[in-house]
Parts: C-alpha cells; structure tokens; sequence
C-alpha cells in the first residue's frame, strides 16, 4: 500500500508542476492580475460616453466586459495608419464592443490576434491579389474593416464610432471584423467558430446552411432580410454579418431566422433578447 502511495504521490506532483508550468496556468494567473486592477475612471467615461450598448448590459455582463476590456488592451498593441495618433478612447472603445463577443467565453481573448491597425477613416489599401486565402475585407463601407486571418484586424475610426454609437441597426464593424477573427481560430474563415464539444459542429452547419439558403431565396424574391445582402456572399460574410444582427437586432434575428438565433446564441453564451 505504501508503494502504491509513494507513486500516487509521484503522479500528483507531476501533475500539479505541469499544470503550474503550462502557459495557460501562466496567463490565467497572469490575467487574473490585469483584472483585479482598477478600471480607470476615464475608461467607465469612455463607455458611458461612446457605447450605449454598455448600458443595456446586466451588471455581471457589464463586469466580465471590463475585464475584458483591461486584458485586450493589455496584451493587443493598437497601432495608429495614416498618421492617427491612437487614444485610450479609441483603445477602450474598439476592446469593449470586441469583448461583446467574449462574455462567458473564459477561454477568450482572441488569442490569435496580433495587433489592431487603425486609420481615421474610410481606407483603401493597394495589394496585389485581392481576396487571397485567410483575408476577408469589408468594402460595403468603402474599407470600413479588415480582418486578416494571420492575426490583424483594421478598423476605421469614424466607422468605429458610427457602428457603436447606434446599437440597434444592425450594423458595427467592430463586431464584424472580431468575429471574422473568431472564425479564423479554426482556420481560414468560412463560417464556423470554435463551438466545444464535436457534436455541434454537425448542428451548427446544418442550421447555418438552411439560413444561407433561405437569405439566397430571399434576396433572389426581392425580399428583405435583417441579415442584409452582403451576409450572402460567402459562409464567413454570412456569420460575421449575423454576429453583427445577433448583437444589434436580436428580436428581428429571431423572428426571421428562430434556429440562427438558437444556434449564435449557444456560440456567444449570451441572450441579447433579454438585455
Ligand atoms: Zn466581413
């Protein structure tokens, strides 16, 4: 019985000092540090100010979304284009509507992205093959975003503050072009995020198509859609797009497209109809 002690023992401590040394252990405790500081005055302001959205949270929510808030900006440089000298407000502004997409997803943080580029506006970027593998770009408001699946995200400003300052038309840039970034975790976008466990990719795919198909059949009848004709151009575009009307037109998603709703709602953990 001792023997069998001292190995159990052994494999205890194996298993703690592996646990300890594991990155993950390193960040969490790291992050957990981040977040036990203060959350500056000046950034409640910018909240209060520039994100009505904040406002509509529950109060759990709107404190996991300032955690999340101190974390992004503590590990994402933001980096000014075109001679825009990046502010805390454009920080904080830009984190917290990407936190949206965050809140009850502890593993978060968007670990694949690497820094956000930001231009006072509108942009067009020369490059020599357009649409190549991994990049998604957001012309319907002429370069209002990028996302590139090696790990940046572009945003205009004067779209940042456009898409946050109305909450409820369906329309944010920042939410679009984080949850392209979410899509890329998985790899090249193409509409499906990570999900957990193996058993709802099969149901994520399946409801994703029907609701595809049926914005294809739409807008082909001339009909409208909540999800907009720019979600019906490719399976990345159609989930960035309905991340967009989940967060912003939770009551028209639902209505129109009730498993959609189901199913982006099992993704992000939240239940914006009730906010
Ligand atoms: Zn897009």
């Amino acid at each position: 019985m001792r023997r069998v002690g001292a190995f159990l023992i052994a494999a205890i401590l194996v298993a703690a000092s592996a646990w300890f040394w594991a990155p993950p252990v390193w960040r969490s405790w790291r992050r957990s540090r981040i977040q036990a500081r203060p959350f500056p005055a000046a950034w409640r302001e910018v909240l209060r100010r520039r994100m009505p959205a904040f406002a509509r949270l529950p109060a759990d929510l709107q404190l996991q979304l300032k955690k999340q808030v101190q974390v992004l900006l503590a590990e994402k440089p933001f980096i000014g284009c075109a001679g825009l000298a990046v502010t805390d407000e454009m920080r904080v502004l830009i984190a917290a509507q990407a936190a949206l997409l965050q809140l009850n997803r502890h593993a978060g943080g968007f670990p694949n992205l690497r820094q956000v580029l930001v231009y006072p506006g509108a942009f067009v970027v020369d490059r020599e093959t357009p649409g190549a593998a991994g990049l998604v770009h957001d012309e319907r408001r002429v370069l209002a975003g990028e996302s590139w699946h090696q790990g940046q995200v572009i945003l205009s400003w004067d779209d940042v503050l456009a898409g946050a300052a109305d909450p409820a038309d369906g329309q944010n840039v920042v939410i679009h072009e984080f949850a392209h970034q979410l899509d890329s975790e998985t790899g090249p976008p193409n509409g499906a995020p990570l999900l957990g466990r193996r058993e709802r990719y099969a149901r994520w795919a399946a409801v994703l198509q029907g609701a595809y198909d049926d914005l294809q059949r739409r807008l082909a009848q001339g009909e409208d859609s909540v999800l907009g004709a720019y979600a019906a151009t490719s399976p990345a575009e159609f989930f960035a797009c309905a991340s967009e009307a989940f967060f912003e037109l939770p009551a028209a998603l639902a209505a129109e497209q009730p498993a959609l709703y189901r199913e982006l709602a099992g993704c992000y953990r939240v239940n914006p109809l009730s906010w």
